[in-house]
């Protein structure tokens, strides 16, 4: 199976066709060995030697991947945070990073904690605004522009060609947080990304059953050995039990990521005319802010992931999760089933997030039953 002939659906179907030579087995095994056997000359020809630096149960999910991503490579590791984390490490202090405001909380906080103590210049910006990016970004001194789009909580929207192109006029990567678009609805490196990066706890593997990351790279360049080197010296792998799941997850993303975007896409318009419900934010709007850019980078939907905000603020929203039935009261997204969170008080002091903003992830129940229990749960927390 060739990536030339046959769609990106259909590649993740089939994790690229791979059939075992042997048993001819269409589902792969799991490798648990450690170490692997040195040849009578001293030589390792197998390419293996100790599996803190791989395992071959990586390699269909690293191959799907980079398929799916359009890139040269990829690799997973220990958690999005491990992948996400690397890309900074592989810079050296001093280095200038332009980030932005609004992005995933843990990965925010890290970069203002640990990596800025390491000595990275870690700049903060509006990265839902092309010149607030240009005008971040020093020249020779930058290394790495990070984006997240659509960005947690509020899925603002970033100009991904244009980012590349401002990252890579001052000599900088571009790095893109592209896990809630996936590559079904967005593929980064089109847009000039040179490295993308997922939490592959969430719609990759898509059941909410393991902790995982991984990064595309679209070019195998010294940049990329040295993500590779990271990985293994920190031993910030994935375990082979959690690559085998992932790539059974991702046999499935395309139908859960399309299943997804048609509920999201239906609730946000209706929840948009609830009474009790002041804003929607969701990509896939109109009225949204960053709708224009949406469409000229994702194809195919607007994603499963949006936020309300609630008449009565703060109160209201806890009260409206309190009320669910169907939907869960949980961190996370991208899994098969439906998530509400109130984000503000998970994000903590400092947080973008506003105190009435609830966030939804929509799984592959039906969406009317969706929608008919946050309708209950929105009348009973007015009345409460
Ligand atoms: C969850 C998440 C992460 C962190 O991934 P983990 O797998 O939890 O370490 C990073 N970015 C985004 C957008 C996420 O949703």
């Amino acid at each position: 199976m060739t990536d030339k002939k046959f769609s990106a659906a259909s590649l993740a179907a089939q994790a690229m066709g791979w059939i075992d030579p042997v048993t001819k087995a269409v589902v792969p095994p799991i490798h648990m060995a450690s170490t692997y056997l040195r040849d009578e000359d001293n030589g390792y020809s197998s390419g293996r030697i100790y599996a803190r630096a791989d395992n071959p149960t990586f390699d269909q999910a690293e191959a799907t991947l980079a398929a799916l991503e359009g890139g040269a490579k990829a690799l997973v590791f220990s958690s999005g945070m491990s992948a996400a984390t690397a890309c900074f490490l592989a810079l050296a202090p001093g280095d200038h990073v332009v980030v932005p405001k609004v992005m995933y909380w843990s990965l925010r906080n890290w970069l203002a904690n640990f990596a800025t103590h390491w000595g990275l210049k870690v700049e903060f910006v509006d990265a839902d605004r092309t010149d607030a990016i240009a005008a971040a970004v020093r020249p020779g001194a930058t290394k790495l522009v990070w984006i997240e789009t659509p960005a947690n909580p509020t899925w603002s929207v970033t100009d991904i060609a244009a980012a590349a192109d401002i990252a890579h006029r001052a000599g900088a990567l571009l790095g893109v947080d592209s896990t809630v678009a996936t590559p079904v609805l967005t593929r980064p490196i089109e847009f000039g990304a040179d490295i993308v990066m997922h939490s592959a706890t969430k719609y990759l593997n898509g059941h909410s059953d393991i902790i995982a990351g991984a990064l595309v790279g679209a070019r195998d360049d010294p940049h990329w050995a040295k993500l590779r080197t990271i990985r293994a010296q920190l031993g910030t792998i994935l375990g082979q039990t959690e690559a085998w799941l992932l790539m059974r997850g991702m046999r499935t993303l395309f139908p859960r990521v399309d299943w997804a975007c048609r509920s999201a896409q239906s609730l946000a318009e209706r929840l948009a005319a609830h009474p009790m419900v002041t804003e929607v934010l969701y990509p896939g709007l109109p009225s949204f802010a960053g709708h224009a850019v949406s469409l000229k980078q994702m194809t195919g939907g607007f994603g499963g992931m949006l936020s309300v905000r609630i008449k009565g603020g703060e109160r209201a929203a806890i009260a409206t999760a309190a009320r669910v039935a169907l939907w869960k009261r949980a961190t996370s997204l991208g899994g098969v089933e439906s998530l509400i969170e109130h984000r503000a008080s998970i994000e903590g002091p400092g947080t973008p997030c506003p105190p009435d903003l609830l966030r939804l992830s929509v799984g592959v129940e039906d969406s009317g039953d969706l929608f008919d229990d946050l309708d209950q749960a929105l009348r009973r927390a007015d009345n409460a």
